[in-house]
C-alpha cells in the first residue's frame, strides 16, 4: 500500500498499518477465490529479497518454496484451509539470491457461511530457531555416542554391549542363525598394576582394547570392554568354528605386541584367557544364561593355565 492510500484510511486503520508493517512478523492476506495475494507486507523484501509486487498469485508462493518442503506444505495448507481449520507450517522459502530462510506461517481462515472466503496470516522468520534445533540435535547425538563409549579405551562400553545383545538376540531368535561370543580377560593384570603402576595399566588396557577392535570387520560386530581388564566380542550369524578361529586370533594378536609383563606366571609378555560360546537361541532361552556359560568357559581357560581359548 503506498502512502497516498495510507493517507485516505481512517485513523484506526493507519495505526493498524503501520504496526502491521513495522512488526517481525510478516501479514499477508490471500484471496481463495482467485487464489492471489491481495496483500504481502513490505517487511517480505527485506527477509527474502522478492518484492513486495512480485507475491501475485499463490504460485508464487508455492515455487520460492524448498522442493523438500513444498508437497507436504502445499497439501497440507490447502486440506487444512478447505476443512476450514487454522494451521501451521514451517518449511524454507528461497531467497532471491538462491538461499534458504526458514519461515513459520501462521494462518487463519476466514469463512463466511461455511465456504472459505480468504486466508489471512503471518509469516515468521526462524531460521535462528531452526539453526538452535540443530546444534541441540547434534549435542544430543554426540552425547548419545558418548553414553555408548567407554572413557578409558574409547571402544563400546558395557551399556552398549548389554542393548546390543539384547537386539541381537532377539534377531538370531528370529532369523535360526548362530550368535557368538568371545569374553577375555587380561591374565594376572592386578600384578601388571602392581609392577608398572595403574597408570601403564592403564595406557596397556586402552592398546588391548584398540587392538581387538579393530580386529571386528563385519559390521555388526562389536568389541566392548566389558568391566575392568575384561573385553567382549558379539559375533551375529557366526557358527562355532569361526568364532573359535577369531578368539585364537585375538589371542595370537595381543600375545605378539610383546607388551612386557614380568611378573605374569604365564609368559612374560601380556596374554589373554578366552572363552568362547555359541547359541541358536530358542524362544524361551535368556541371553543372560549364555553370557554366564560363556563365562564359565573364561574360568575353564583360566583354570587349564591361562593364555588360551577354550
Ligand atoms: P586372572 O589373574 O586370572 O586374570 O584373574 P582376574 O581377572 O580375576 O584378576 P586380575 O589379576 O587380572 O586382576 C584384575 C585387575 O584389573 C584388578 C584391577 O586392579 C585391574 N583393573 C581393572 N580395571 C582397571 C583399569 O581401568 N585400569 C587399571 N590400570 N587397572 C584396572
Ligand atoms: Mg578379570
Ligand atoms: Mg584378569
Amino acid at each position: 500500500m503506498t502512502d497516498a492510500t495510507l493517507d485516505t484510511l481512517d485513523v484506526p486503520s493507519r495505526v493498524y498499518q503501520t504496526l502491521l508493517e513495522s512488526t517481525k512478523a510478516i501479514p499477508w492476506h490471500i484471496d481463495w477465490a482467485t487464489m492471489t495475494f491481495t496483500y504481502i507486507g513490505p517487511q517480505i523484501e527485506a527477509l527474502l529479497g522478492w518484492p513486495q509486487d512480485s507475491w501475485q498469485s499463490v504460485n508464487d508462493w508455492v515455487e520460492r518454496m524448498h522442493p523438500e518442503d513444498r508437497d507436504y506444505v502445499v497439501d497440507f495448507c490447502v486440506s487444512q484451509s478447505k476443512a476450514g481449520v487454522d494451521h501451521e507450517a514451517d518449511y524454507r522459502a528461497l531467497t532471491r539470491d538462491g538461499h534458504y530462510v526458514w519461515i513459520r506461517d501462521v494462518v487463519h481462515v476466514v469463512r463466511q457461511e461455511g465456504e472459505v472466503q480468504a486466508l489471512i496470516g503471518f509469516m515468521f522468520d526462524i531460521s535462528e530457531r531452526k539453526k538452535q534445533e540443530e546444534q541441540l540435535a547434534h549435542l544430543h547425538r554426540e552425547l548419545e555416542a558418548l553414553s555408548y563409549q567407554d572413557g578409558l579405551t574409547g571402544i563400546a562400553n558395557r551399556r552398549r554391549f548389554d542393548n546390543t545383545l539384547a537386539k541381537e538376540w532377539s534377531e538370531a531368535q528370529r532369523s535360526g542363525q548362530p550368535l557368538s561370543l568371545i569374553l577375555m580377560d587380561i591374565d594376572c593384570f592386578k600384578q601388571y598394576n602392581d609392577q608398572y603402576g595403574h597408570l601403564r595399566g592403564d595406557e596397556c588396557l586402552k592398546r588391548v582394547g584398540q587392538l581387538l577392535s579393530l580386529a571386528a570387520q563385519r559390521p555388526r560386530d562389536l568389541v566392548a570392554r566389558f568391566g575392568g581388564e575384561e573385553f567382549v566380542w558379539l559375533l551375529p550369524d557366526t557358527d562355532a568354528e569361526a568364532a573359535r578361529e577369531l578368539a585364537e586370533k585375538c589371542r595370537v594378536l595381543v600375545r605378539q605386541q610383546r607388551i612386557a609383563h614380568e611378573l605374569s606366571p604365564v609368559a612374560p609378555v601380556v596374554t589373554l584367557s578366552l572363552g568362547v560360546g555359541t547359541v541358536m537361541p530358542s524362544p524361551e532361552q535368556s541371553s543372560t544364561s549364555f553370557v554366564e556359560q560363556v563365562d564359565r568357559a573364561l574360568y575353564q581357560a583360566k583354570r587349564e593355565g591361562r593364555d588360551r581359548v577354550v
